[in-house]
């Protein structure tokens, strides 16, 4: 039975997810009414253009250009409009007067998350964001709230549909990246504009915020290392099928223990977030993430290895998580008392990409003559790069010239920093012909 009086839910944006949600919330209001403890009433949806064909169709008495008057008395006000601004703004006057706030802007919040996380605390409001990573997989409750109690010390992540769906069909069919994308395009994957998935901005954002999270410490997106995944080649692919890998794009946020000159642990720890395309071995869970799947894999100290998988978007998976937040928005109403402030306790230093070390495979064409192993082995163990498997192939090189043969190199952990030297110097070393590829290996 619900005694509550009836929560005004505004909500901004009527697009992909907006439409999703208005047309949720109207069929099973009265279902997430019980859930929730109180009724649950869609005041407004603010949008653009009145005119613009919707799908699923929104009522149109709901529809408004005036999305400031719409939050003004609203109990929650869901953003799913995108973009910086005018979402940080309503935002904030949301907040301010006194609404709860649920998005699923990750931009926003990667760019401007600690203003709003302060301005929430400051009036005890709550803002929740599960749909911002991962569309919808429940990734941000189970990190703020199922892993409280323990420490996190590294996540794995495929947080972009689109370039895992290039890289995947890149793997499967043996595409070329353009093949790839043109696919992913067609079919609705990949925007016009696909710069923001394939130059991974978007998964740098997603880093952020989960790196945030996870490590109780404020991660800026420009402290985020970023590569997207257009230097990906088909023979990088093939290869690295052959030797057991698959190239994924993946967000990794580490709690990294800081070490002295000498090599020793400090007993402190910074952190890292960085995306950049690696191998990982396809025995490992997220190898088996296909298409536009996401899945976040997440080691903690006591309770080991956990994969999160599923839809990373899509208007109605994504409105799946929104109303999740919904309904935890309007319960905390009914309860009552201030909102949790996200947590930054720890303050952990952030940490530049030279601090991290991981494992390396690099593939080289050499002169195929006596001594060449061991030449590249004393660059290798000049910079203290151990190497840990080294498989050599028989090439002809072209006629008249003297032959050449392929390397390739599996390396121990190293620092970036030793690989970075370590590869310039290879490069101008006269029996390499060609340092033709250098990719992270991640998840052994
Ligand atoms: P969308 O389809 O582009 O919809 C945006 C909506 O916001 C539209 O209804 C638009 O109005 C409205 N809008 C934009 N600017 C406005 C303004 N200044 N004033 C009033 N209304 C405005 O976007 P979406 O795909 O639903 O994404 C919404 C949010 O969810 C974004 O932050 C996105 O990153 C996030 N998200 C999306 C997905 C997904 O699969 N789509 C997945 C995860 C997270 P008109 O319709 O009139 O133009």
């Amino acid at each position: 039975m619900i005694e509550y009086r009836n929560l005004r839910v505004a909500l901004l944006g009527g697009g992909s997810v907006g439409a999703q949600v208005a047309s949720l919330l109207l069929q099973h209001g009265d279902e997430l009414a019980s859930r929730s403890g109180a009724g649950l009433e869609l005041v407004g949806v603010a949008v653009r253009n009145l005119d613009a064909e919707r799908t699923p169709a929104i009522p149109a008495h709901l529809l408004t250009t005036d999305a400031e008057s719409l939050i003004l008395g609203a109990d929650i006000v869901v953003e799913l409009m995108g973009g910086l601004e005018p979402a940080r703004t309503l935002i904030l006057q949301a907040i301010s007067s006194g609404a709860d706030v649920v998005t699923a802007n990750k931009a926003l919040l990667a760019t401007h998350g600690p203003e709003l996380f302060e301005a929430a605390e400051q009036v005890g409001a709550q803002l929740y964001y599960e749909a911002a990573v991962g569309g919808a997989i429940p990734i941000i409750r189970p990190l703020r709230d199922s892993l409280a109690g323990d420490r996190v010390t590294r996540i794995l992540g495929i947080v972009n549909g689109t370039t895992n769906f290039i890289l995947d069909k890149m793997d499967v069919a043996g595409d070329t990246l353009e093949q790839a994308l043109a696919t992913a395009t067609e079919l609705g994957y990949a925007e016009a504009d696909p710069t923001a998935d394939i130059e991974g901005y978007d998964a740098a954002q997603k880093a952020a915020i989960l790196a945030s999270l996870a490590f109780h410490t404020t991660v800026p997106l420009d402290s985020v290392h970023r590569e997207g995944i257009t230097s990906v080649t088909a023979e990088q692919v093939d290869a690295a099928r052959k030797s057991g890998y698959v190239v994924k794009l993946l967000a990794i946020c580490e709690r990294i223990a800081l070490q002295n000159e000498a090599g020793e642990s400090t007993g402190e720890f910074g952190v890292s977030a960085r995306v950049h395309p690696a191998l990982i071995p396809v025995a490992h869970p997220l190898a088996a993430v296909h298409g536009a799947n996401n899945a976040v894999f997440v080691q903690a100290e006591a309770a080991g290895s956990l994969m999160f998988y599923g839809a990373g978007a899509g208007g109605i998976e994504t409105a799946s998580a929104v109303l999740g937040d919904l309904v935890s928005a309007a319960r905390r109403h009914v309860i009552g008392g201030p909102g949790v402030a996200e947590s930054t306790h720890a303050n952990l230093p952030v940490l530049p990409i030279s601090n991290v070390r991981t494992r390396y495979q690099i593939t080289l064409t050499v002169v195929d003559e006596p001594g060449v192993l061991a030449t590249i082995a004393t660059v290798f163990s000049d910079q203290g790069v151990s190497l840990e498997a080294v498989s050599q192939t028989i090439g002809s090189g072209s006629e008249g010239a003297a032959p050449t043969a392929t390397l390739v190199i599996v390396t121990h952990e190293a620092s970036e920093s030793s690989l970075a030297t370590t590869v310039a110097t290879l490069g101008s070393n006269p029996v390499v012909a060609d340092v033709v590829s250098v990719l992270r290996v991640e998840g052994l």
